[in-house]
């Protein structure tokens, strides 16, 4: 089979790349493949399934028109600058432009090592691969930007972690993979024809009216704001926690990356935090506003000198468009809040109100997901107010708020089965639970049963449409079913 690759990465200036072929695997075995989105990139599914397509999503077989590169990239890890990571698992196999006309990169994740190892192995278990398949695809479909999973493939190899995994191939689909550390790499080597150029290429490929503007590389850092700003938004309103937001797991695309050690909460409260590694709580829930500010000033700062051509007048442009963030992400945020609550006019109380009910929530340890769900059901019936109070472990302040949320319904009017299906539309269901996605990956490691993992995968393709029969994807977890932490576990 052949794939129509068109390789724009790859030809921008050689020291942007690495160029190196992935490292075959011993038995490749397609765990899964993604036959809609496979589609929608105008690649043959039916082929992509054959043996010939599953070694070149193993990374066995290298398609013509591919020319395969890792990525150059630096970033803060942690708030600590790393002049160099890179690709060190990951190869980007080349760009497809889709059915709809945009450029997509194909990459393989877990595909053999590159000059970007360091340490490591260049390889990814299968577990986290399964995750990062999981998670990534129930984002899609609760209409968060992120980056896809076409494929995941075991690779009959096993890799040392701290015991001995099976390993895996994950094929993930970006609109790019260009990330803030990817600017950092430049800047940081005093590389300003290198930003200029990368700059360039992002404008072109993601933000084209950018270019039309007085300085381009302005409109183009205000567009990776409003967009990073809009994208923590939507995380805030489903609950998801990245875990690892280093500047290098920041797309200028917008679109979520990386999924290593995130997170759906269960309970609400800001302060939740999974990853084994996130001691201080730096990636925090409530913290992630915050966070992606702090990346978007490390991307500023390697744009400075081409955002005016003295420093001060610069540094005073940067500062205004980061200055934009904070109002872009709660207009979006409270207009989402609205939505969940199933307002659909706006008054000053509004975010007043939304927030009593999240603190209500956080004291009383309700689940996140489920109360806002079953708010949709009390918003039809009034009546089944009880089984939202019943998620609280302490209800005093939920009490107390019920009441306020009603008498605003009243007050707006308009038809309740209108409004319940309204909140039913943006209040999912059925989330990537943490003791869901552990659950799966454990009867795919442990047991080589990998039909859990289908069925998980096939009920969080439609988070928002309650059925029969899945009452165990939608609750919470028991006591005992909780997970505490989660580790990258790459
Ligand atoms: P991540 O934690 O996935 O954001 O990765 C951080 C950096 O470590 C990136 O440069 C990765 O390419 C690199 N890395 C992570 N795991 C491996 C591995 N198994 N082998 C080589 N490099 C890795
Ligand atoms: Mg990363
Ligand atoms: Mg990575």
């Amino acid at each position: 089979m052949t794939i129509a690759f068109d390789n724009s990465y790859a030809r921008l200036p050689d020291r942007f790349f690495a160029r190196v072929n992935p490292t075959p695997v011993a038995q490749p075995r397609l765990i899964r493949l993604n036959r809609a989105l496979a589609d929608d990139l105008g690649l043959d599914a039916d082929r992509l399934s054959e043996p010939e397509g599953v070694a070149v999503l193993a990374g066995n077989r290298i398609d013509p028109q591919s020319e395969p590169i890792s990525m150059a990239y630096a970033g803060h890890q942690f708030g600590q600058f790393v002049p160099q990571l890179g690709d060190g698992r990951a190869i980007l196999l080349g760009e497809v432009v889709d059915r709809h006309g945009r450029r997509r990169d194909i990459q393989l994740k877990g595909s053999g090592s590159t000059p970007f190892s360091r340490q490591g192995d260049g390889r990814a278990a299968l577990g986290p691969v399964l995750r990062e398949y999981v998670v990534s695809e129930a984002m899609a479909a609760l209409g968060v930007p992120t980056t896809r999973s076409l494929a995941a493939v075991a690779t009959g190899e096993r890799v040392r972690r701290e015991r001995w995994l099976p390993g895996g191939v994950l094929t993930r689909v970006a609109s790019s993979h260009i990330r803030v550390g990817t600017f950092q790499f430049f800047a940081a080597r005093g590389d300003g024809d290198g930003v200029r150029a990368l700059a360039d290429h992002a404008i072109a490929r993601h933000y084209p009216d950018a270019a039309a503007a007085a300085n381009p590389y302005r409109a183009f850092l205000e567009a990776v704001t409003f967009a990073q700003a809009d994208l923590v938004a939507r995380w805030s309103l489903i609950g998801f926690i990245h875990g690892v937001l280093n500047t290098d797991n920041t797309a200028v695309c917008g679109e979520t990356i990386d999924y290593g050690p995130c997170a759906f909460m269960d309970a609400y409260h800001p302060a939740t935090v999974f990853s084994s590694i996130d001691m201080q709580g730096r990636y925090a829930f409530g913290n992630q506003p915050r966070i992606l500010q702090w990346n978007l000033t490390r991307l500023a700062e390697t744009l400075l000198p081409l955002l005016a051509d003295d420093e001060a007048a610069a540094i005073a442009a940067a500062e205004g468009i980061l200055g934009r963030f904070p109002g872009r992400f709660e207009q979006r945020y409270h207009a989402g809040l609205r939505a969940k609550l199933g307002l659909a006019t706006t008054q000053e109380a509004d975010i007043a109100l939304a927030r009593d009910l999240l603190m209500g929530m956080a004291e009383g340890q309700a689940d996140f997901t489920l109360t806002f769900r079953r708010l949709a059901d009390a918003a039809a019936d009034p009546a089944r107010m009880d089984a939202v109070r019943a998620l609280f472990v302490d209800p005093t302040r939920f009490d107390l708020w019920a009441p306020r949320w009603l008498e605003r319904l009243d007050a707006e009017g308009g038809d309740r089965s209108a409004r319940a299906a309204a909140m039913r539309a943006v209040n999912p269901i059925y989330i990537p639970r943490n003791h869901l996605v552990e659950a799966v990956i454990e009867a795919a490691v442990d047991r080589d049963d990998f039909a859990p993992f289908h069925r998980l995968v096939e009920t969080l393709a439609d988070p928002f449409t309650e059925r029969d029969g899945l009452d165990a994807f939608a609750r919470a977890p028991e006591p005992h079913e909780r997970v505490l932490q989660t580790f990258c576990g790459t």
